[in-house]
């Protein structure tokens, strides 16, 4: 892999003029794939914004997630403060789940012959973030976040007890065209029974790195990415190899394979930096809808697997499109250099 060093040597890296930038691509061993950057399609780094920033969320008539409709939704699983009718968050059944959570006894069939089928069993929960219909996830204060992400750990550790689950996908989207269908502030969990083909070609990538290098390719993220921010615990990067404009990745200091081993001072920690990111993405790219992503390790990684299994987290403004040549290759055109990214991203003022 290239150092970023020797990356920002190419011609014409000001970072405000873009015509003499020479396409590139580049792969990174975690996401195991390649991305050609191609500045020239695009503008200068600082003119990318939202075409469609989110609306500024007004109630509608009604709404289930908002305080004192809680008969209106799926089963609650639990709520903090626990048992409290005046909830910070609750984290509850989806009421349109794309697995079933009642399939379990059938779960333990075998595939079977080449059409390799089973049993759509898993669950798929929401965590209702506020109980107040105006407030984003960036309006909360550090310590409300830090709440939310024990609050995905807890729910985790709940379902780890399930032998037939596999991995634990927690996620956000916020703002309609990054897929959310509730205005009111939520992310959800899907634990599901297989690994999917991002965490299998992650642990390829990251082993292969493992096995040339003997290190751990995200411990090494302050020299491999470009670096925006940094708390006591977490780093925020430009990822050297982002596959999407603005991408942000936020990664432990520590080596750390599982996002559920988190503790209250480094969820605090961690919610002071994504709350710090949301707020620059939003002042720099015009309130864009985004999704992040927690990027965790299989449950059941092997002792050998440990050494260069490391979680993070994704964030990714919704500023592009996915188009026939994404989707034909799984190869991606990001029209921004992450050096680009993270120097605008590192001198967004937000008084
Ligand atoms: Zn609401
Ligand atoms: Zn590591």
């Amino acid at each position: 892999m290239t150092s970023p060093s020797h990356a920002s040597d190419r011609g014409g890296g000001d970072g405000d003029s873009v015509e003499n930038q020479s396409p590139e691509l580049r792969k990174d061993p975690v996401t195991n794939r390649w991305v050609i950057f191609s500045p020239a399609r695009a503008k200068r780094p600082t003119d990318f914004k939202s075409k469609s920033p989110q609306n500024p969320n007004p109630k509608p008539s009604s709404c289930p997630f908002c305080i004192g409709r809680e008969q209106e939704c799926a089963p609650e699983l639990f709520r903090v403060p626990d048992h409290d009718p005046n909830w910070k968050l609750r984290v509850i059944e989806n009421l349109y789940p794309a697995l079933s959570r009642n399939l379990e006894t059938q779960s333990t069939q075998p595939e079977t012959g080449t059409s390799r089928t089973i049993v759509g069993f898993g669950f798929h929960d929401v965590v209702i973030e506020s109980p107040v219909h105006s407030i984003q996830l960036s309006d909360i204060d550090p310590v409300g976040i830090g709440d939310i992400l024990i609050a995905y750990k807890k729910r985790i550790n709940q379902i780890a007890q399930h032998d037939s689950i596999n991995y634990i996908q927690v996620f956000k989207n916020q703002g309609a065209s990054a897929g959310a269908s509730m205005s009111h502030s939520h992310s959800q969990m899907m634990a599901l029974p297989v690994v999917p083909p991002t965490v299998s070609s992650r642990l390829d990538g990251t082993k292969d790195y493992f096995e040339e290098t003997g290190k751990c390719c995200l411990c090494e993220a302050k020299s491999k990415h470009f670096v925006i921010d940094e708390s006591s615990h977490f780093v925020s990067v430009a990822p050297f190899a982002a596959t999407y404009p603005f991408e942000i990745w936020i990664i432990p200091k520590d080596h750390s394979s599982h996002f559920h081993h988190l503790d209250d001072v480094k969820a605090v920690d961690l919610g002071g930096l994504l709350k710090l990111m949301l707020q620059k993405i939003a002042k720099q790219l015009n309130d864009p809808p985004y999704n992040y992503m927690i990027h965790t390790s299989p449950l059941k990684v092997t002792e050998s697997q440990l050494p260069y299994t490391h979680w993070f987290l994704q964030i990714v403004p919704q500023l592009s499109g996915v188009g026939g040549f994404e989707i034909g290759t799984g190869c991606y055109i990001n029209p921004v250099f992450p050096e680009d990214v993270a120097k605008v991203m590192r001198e967004v003022s937000l008084t």
